[in-house]
């Protein structure tokens, strides 16, 4: 049993150590045995159908990574060039850049400073003739406030992507998030909830929408004829090792979960009431799965800015992140931002961090890391 004074002698907490379960050893061990390698084994089924039941969805199409499932679910909807699509203007950068790659127009909306989520008031405002989607992406584990969102879909005929790769389990007025988008997407990069290593989901009820997903997925051969290719696809498959390993980790979710809920409530007990240190909430009736455990910093208040803090957590051994940068410091948005400004994306962006997160993270690590914030700030 590692104590708080080895740690301290160590002084290693990462900010995101994954937890691999036996049956994904297990898995992989049978994909090597039998030699199914590539994305034709039995495990890519089996982790789609299971997946997809999961989040209560008719269909799923595994990929090889979150960005491919967004670019696929574009595509699947028909967006390319000359469409707007709405993105948050605080999220990952696979968000807007998997916009960019059909040709269409990423349109950013600011985020609200509770949860980081797409505020739906100021949806409306942005939408044109042009706009054909709203890309939904439920930040950090916190369910994004669907009703608005789908409400405004609906009464601009709009379609929701809906981009739930931090928010496995998470719900939403009691339904799973990745239910809601008429295509939603899932990651199972090594830090997210479930992982495959590299890996994603596409899913939908729509049959259609399904089998186009399956054929972009794979250099979208002809129904008729392999070999022969009707559109542009890509090669975005996933192996059946990864599958093995998705298969694997999704059998152990409800124990993941628990872990994610644990580790939040222990970072909160710890962290509570420190002036200028704001914690995640959790709004009514969702669950937060707290895929991160993401803290903004009032400068004024703590007594010192985000970056120094985050240097005083590395010199005690302590790995964070910076949270995502707004669209207006992206250079490869230039031209399509231009003067425009995220209030609440670039506060966010200069003064949140996320603590270490990890599924395999201890009671004593997240411990040192509270007595070491509270140490850093003078309590
Ligand atoms: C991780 C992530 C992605 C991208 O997934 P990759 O598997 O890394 O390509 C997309 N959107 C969000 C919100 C993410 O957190």
């Amino acid at each position: 049993m590692t104590t708080l004074k080895d740690l301290k002698n160590k002084m290693k907490v990462p900010v995101n150590e994954p937890v691999i379960s036996e049956d994904s050893k297990k898995n992989v061990a049978e994909a090597l045995a039998t030699g199914w390698l590539s994305s034709s084994g039995p495990f890519v089924k089996k982790f789609e159908e299971t997946f997809a039941g999961f989040v209560g969805r008719r269909f799923g199409a595994a990929v090889s990574n979150g960005t491919a499932a967004l670019h696929i679910a574009l595509l699947s909807l028909g967006i390319g060039k000359g469409d707007e699509v709405i993105v948050p203007a605080f999220s990952m950068g696979a968000c807007f850049l998997s916009v960019l790659y059909t040709g269409a127009k990423p349109v950013f909306v600011d985020c609200e400073l509770e949860t980081y989520n797409i505020d739906p008031k100021k949806i409306e405002e942005k939408i044109t003739k042009k706009t054909r989607a709203i890309m939904a992406v439920h930040t950090y584990g916190h369910p994004c406030d669907m009703d608005p969102i789908l409400a405004i879909a609906k009464k601009h005929n709009l379609r929701v992507i809906e981009d739930a790769a931090e928010a496995h389990g998470a719900t939403y007025k009691g339904k799973k998030c990745g239910s809601f988008g008429t295509v939603s997407c899932f990651s199972f990069y090594a830090n997210k909830i479930i992982t495959t290593g590299e890996g994603g989901m596409v899913l939908t009820d729509d049959e259609k929408i399904a089998d186009e997903a399956r054929k972009i997925r794979d250099l979208h051969h002809s129904n008729f004829k392999r070999f022969i290719h009707d559109e542009i696809g890509y090669n975005y498959r996933l192996t059946n090792i990864q599958a093995g390993i998705g298969l694997g980790e999704l059998s152990h979710i409800d124990e993941y979960l628990t872990r994610k809920e644990k580790l939040a409530k222990r970072y909160k007990e710890g962290l509570s009431g420190i002036p200028g240190l704001r914690l995640p909430i959790t709004k009514p009736d969702v669950k937060n799965v707290y895929w991160m455990y993401g803290v903004l910093i009032d400068q004024k208040k703590f007594g010192m800015d985000r970056d120094t803090l985050r240097e005083q957590l590395a010199k005690n051994g302590i790995d964070t992140r910076d949270f995502f940068y707004p669209p207006e410091e992206q250079p490869v948005l230039k031209n399509i931002v231009k003067s425009e400004k995220f209030a609440n994306a670039a506060y966010a962006g200069h003064n949140g961090l996320y603590l270490p997160s990890g599924l395999a993270i201890t009671e004593t690590q997240i411990d040192y890391v509270v007595e070491t914030i509270k140490k850093i700030a003078g309590k």
